[in-house]
């Protein structure tokens, strides 16, 4: 049911203050006002305010956050170098139903000294938990911080990282957090790729290439109806990545919950594919249809 804002201001207030960013959303909350929760790292384009509007469809408020979380990069990887733009980022929600901006300063999010950090195991193992030692336990305590500076009806995360909405739910059930978690559809470029905020780092070439992994996924969807074994169609997958140059992290086919091996049928399965083209690691999934 779409709802009506009942201020009209197209300009969102930006807030740096956890606790008054809690204090606002508790203050709305207790006008009986519905709010939702989009968390980000900024660099925004039509992914995130995808997300942006779906929440202020099914809410009444909405806070959108920009915080460039460095316990989610492992050492080496593009923390300092990834992109932030405030300026621009507030535009690119301004009319599309942000009511808050929070973006925070580094240690209001990670107090000094700050020696807390969230682990989950389960669907945090494989792939990218495994690639990437350490993100998802950035992720979650990121999370969960901002789940409590933020403490919303619901929060709106992107199917574009299908592994990092299981993890989320999954601390959202261990730990009784009180937030419904809403996933919504990956949003594409015209030639398939996945939109990303790593996207502005790709060059001409490396661009041209990275709609790789689009294919690739819809080479395994095509597979998948057709039925073949799951080890052919990984195989596939990996052929057409190594072919347009892509250095392949992973291509696999999984439960899309546990992320094991698909069960025999009816599974309910999801390619995912991970890779590397020179310095820019992408990564993109699609959900398969149930077969059996
Ligand atoms: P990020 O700023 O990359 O941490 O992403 C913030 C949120 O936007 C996450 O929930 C992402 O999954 C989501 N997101 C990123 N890219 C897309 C996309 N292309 N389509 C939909 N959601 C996205």
């Amino acid at each position: 049911m779409a709802r009506v804002r009942a201020d009209t201001a197209d300009e969102p207030t930006i807030v740096a203050d956890p606790d008054r960013m809690h204090r606002d959303v508790l203050a709305a909350r207790g006008r009986g006002r519905r709010v939702g929760f989009v968390p980000t790292m900024g660099a925004l384009h039509a992914g995130h305010v995808s997300l942006v509007e779906r929440a202020a469809t099914e809410c009444d408020d909405v806070a959108v956050s920009i915080f460039v979380n460095p316990t989610q990069f492992g050492p080496g990887e593009d923390f300092t170098r990834y992109p932030r733009s405030l300026e621009a980022d507030v535009a690119a929600v301004a009319g599309r139903g942000a009511t808050w901006i929070f973006a925070p300063h580094a240690d209001a999010i990670y107090p000094p000294g700050c020696a807390t950090r969230i682990v989950v195991d389960g669907p945090a193992r494989r792939f990218e938990g495994e690639l990437r030692p350490g993100h998802f336990s950035g992720v979650a305590t990121v999370v969960c911080r901002l789940f409590l500076a933020v403490p919303a009806d619901v929060a709106y995360f992107g199917a574009k990282d299908w592994q990092q909405t299981l993890v989320v739910k999954r601390m959202v059930r261990d730990l009784g957090l009180p937030v419904e978690i809403a996933v919504c559809p990956t949003i594409r470029e015209p030639d398939g790729l996945a939109m990303s905020s790593r996207n502005a780092y790709l060059s001409g070439d490396d661009r041209t290439r990275a709609t790789a992994l689009h294919e690739s996924l819809v080479l395994a969807e095509r597979a998948w109806r057709a039925g073949e074994p799951v080890t052919a169609i990984e195989q596939t997958m990996r052929k057409h990545l190594a072919s347009r140059g892509v250095a392949v992290d992973y291509a696999a086919i999984v439960d899309r919950e546990s992320l094991e091996p698909p069960s025999k049928p009816p599974a309910d399965a999801v390619a995912l594919v991970a890779g590397r083209l020179g310095s820019t690691r992408l990564i993109d999934n699609l959900l398969l249809p149930r077969r059996g």
